[in-house]
């Protein structure tokens, strides 16, 4: 019979499966024993969901076996079991989230990056071949009564054909590879070794995993007479982690049962364990993971969280238990309060799950407030991966949001150059200050050179530094913290007292008729040219009226519809007190083109300081090149 092949990316990962130097080669047990766990899930659910009567609970179990003579290790459940159809696409694909990544990896020879790879995602049943030399996958699909037997050796494809099972499930058989010097594969088949993977990692697991074990025993009646007795044991402890007391857990569990569960090689930053009765009855289980997993910000993400009815795993990632801003939290739920019977659509409008969800919101805000009061450092690595989707949520949903997520922001501040909280910020505020100031930039480094900070900062007052292209929007949607408004460095009121604010008009108005001249030879770039009260070492700088800021306008511009991008309306501020100035005063009573090249050179000045792109960079050059 002709060999089917793989699908492209699964030879590929087959390929690194079976010549895996990944040390852990052990995980390949707890990825079967899931496998089997979730097939048992899925029939149970199915007898529950179509009134399918004479199966309960209690007659599912994974039977590990162990065979010394053949070098066979056989996994078997009595799970719903794979059609032949279904044997060919779950067995001939590989799971999704390693295809995706696979398909991102081109070159060949990447042997440290393929390890992680494994241990970044359940690579599930492929992780087999890892200790395998052959596979035989035979299994019958419930409510059939044909089997058949999928048996592959690895990269060279695999075959499909006829056979025999007495009952619906699916046997794993695995053929050990030879042992070499460095990799004993036999001891997976001692009993002592099987009983550690077994806890280590798949104790949690709800249904019995059974072997048959042999011991020695005192005959009865006699006192040096044994007999050997041959039993079943179930190796593990079937009762799952979050049921248990919170103080019956150590940290290391916790850590471990996200490890296996959630595809993460890291310890979680923060572990989240509630049992909640009342409004709604619940277990939730939570994670925020210690790095942002590599599709975090890509569409590709999915939030969700498991979710479990009394015990019975009812949807693997359901999405409404988590709003997009807490979208990076892992986790499981398990409620009494959930039909089994229901269906996803309505599970959408189930009261029950809209009241939980409500409850994990507050819960997840006040621990992670919590975080960030006992354990600054943490939170700031927190922030550091998930600040941006928190930022996000306070600007999406037209601000519904700010009052949830504002005490959680940290922004980077001019006092001590640390991470502050609006909070700390107010808290810190002088007697005269009226609003909180903040700078966009590309960095910290480039807005303490903008020489709009400059003034703010000379005042003593502290100054946020806004570094990602969504935070002056969070800005503008938030409008204010604890009754002081924000102000952006480049707004035109900046509350610095009514003095200044008056000799500044004073200014203008001397000036009228040179700052309209400008404005005009500008031919319609600037609103207006104004002398400036914010100035001290520059000559000019730019600033908006209105909304929409110059930052505002760098973001703005990445949209793809030219013709109707947002503008800011720009205004040109003039140091007065410059050298300059006094400079083109005088030409402007003797020479008015220069006037003209000179104001044009300002304000392209201006731009490049703001990090905005000039108009005509060559004419900008050689104006320059004319004056020196
Ligand atoms: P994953 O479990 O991440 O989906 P796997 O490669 O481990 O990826 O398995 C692929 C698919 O094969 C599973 O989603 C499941 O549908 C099917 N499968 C694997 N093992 C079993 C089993 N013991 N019983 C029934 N179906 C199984």
């Amino acid at each position: 019979m002709a060999k089917k092949q793989f699908k492209a990316e699964s030879k590929r990962l087959l390929d690194l499966m079976i010549n895996s130097i990944y040390t852990n080669k052990e995980i390949f047990l707890r990825e079967l024993i899931s496998n089997a766990s979730d097939a048992m899930d899925k029939l149970y659910y199915r007898t529950l969901t179509d009134n399918i009567s004479g199966l309960s609970r209690e007659d599912f179990y994974i039977y590990l076996d162990p065979n010394k003579d053949d070098k066979t290790l056989t996994i078997s459940d009595n799970g719903i079991g794979m059609t032949k159809e279904e044997l060919e696409q779950n067995l001939g694909t590989i799971c999704k989230s390693g295809s995706m990544l696979f398909k991102n990896e081109s070159q060949d020879d990447k042997n440290a990056e393929d390890i992680d790879i494994i241990g970044q995602f359940g690579v599930g049943f492929y992780s087999a071949f890892m200790v395998a030399k052959e596979v035989e996958v035979i299994s019958r699909a419930f409510g059939s009564d044909e089997a058949y037997s999928w048996v592959s050796t690895g990269a060279d494809g695999y075959t499909i054909k006829g056979a025999t099972r007495d009952t619906n499930g699916t046997t794993i058989k695995i053929t050990l590879k030879d042992d070499t010097d460095d990799e004993k594969y036999s001891d997976f088949l001692e009993e002592y070794r099987i009983r550690t993977l077994v806890k280590k990692y798949s104790d949690y697991i709800r249904y019995p995993i059974k072997m048959t074990v042999t011991t020695s025993e005192l005959k009865e009646g006699t006192e040096d007479e044994y007999e050997e007795i041959t039993e079943d044991e179930v190796l593990n402890t079937m009762s799952p982690l979050w049921k248990k007391n919170k103080n019956e857990i150590s940290t290391e569990e916790y850590n471990q049962f996200y490890k296996d569960n959630f595809y993460d090689y890291s310890d979680p930053s923060l572990v989240i364990h509630t049992n909640t009765e009342g409004a709604a009855t619940y277990n939730a289980l939570l994670f925020v993971p210690s790095r942002a997993p590599f599709n975090y910000y890509s569409k590709d993400y999915e939030k969700g969280l498991k979710l479990y009815a009394s015990g019975v795993l009812i949807m693997d990632c359901c999405k409404d238990l988590l709003p997009d801003y807490f979208s990076f939290v892992k986790g499981l739920v398990d409620s009494s309060d959930l039909s089994l019977n229901i269906s996803r659509e309505m599970l959408q409008q189930d009261r029950q799950l809209q009241v939980i969800a409500k409850h994990l919101e507050k819960k997840i805000k006040s621990e992670l407030l919590k975080l960030q009061r006992q354990n600054r450092e943490k939170y700031e690595e927190f922030w550091k991966q998930f600040g941006m989707q928190i930022k996000y949520g306070i600007y999406s949903d037209f601000g519904m949001n700010v009052d949830l997520l504002s005490d959680l922001i940290l922004f980077k501040s001019s006092f001590e150059d640390k991470y502050s909280t609006l909070e700390e910020y107010v808290s810190r505020m002088k007697e005269d200050q009226k609003y909180i100031y903040y700078a966009c930039g590309d960095s910290v480094e480039k807005i303490k050179k903008l020489p709009q900070a400059e003034l703010i900062m000379d005042k003593g007052y502290e100054l946020l530094f806004l570094t990602e292209n969504v935070d002056e929007f969070t800005m503008k949607v938030m409008r204010q913290f604890q009754d002081k408004e924000f102000r952006s460095i480049s707004d035109d009121d900046l509350g610095l007292g009514e003095d200044d604010n008056e000799a500044r008009k004073k200014k203008d108005e001397d000036n009228k008729e040179l700052f309209d001249f400008m404005r005009d030879s500008l031919s319609g770039k600037v609103a207006a040219v104004k002398a400036s009260s914010r100035l001290k070492s520059h000559p000019v700088c730019l600033s908006t009226e209105g909304g929409i800021s110059l930052e505002m306008e760098k973001v703005l511009s990445y949209q793809p519809d030219e013709e109707n991008r947002i503008k800011a309306t720009k205004v040109l501020e003039i140091n007065t007190d410059h050298k300059i100035f006094e400079k083109i005063k005088n030409l402007y009573k003797s020479d008015k083109d220069k006037v003209k090249i000179y104001t044009d050179l300002l304000y392209n000045q201006a731009l490049l300081i703001e990090g905005m792109p000039i108009d005509d960079p060559i004419a900008f050059a050689n104006s320059i090149c004319e004056l020196m």
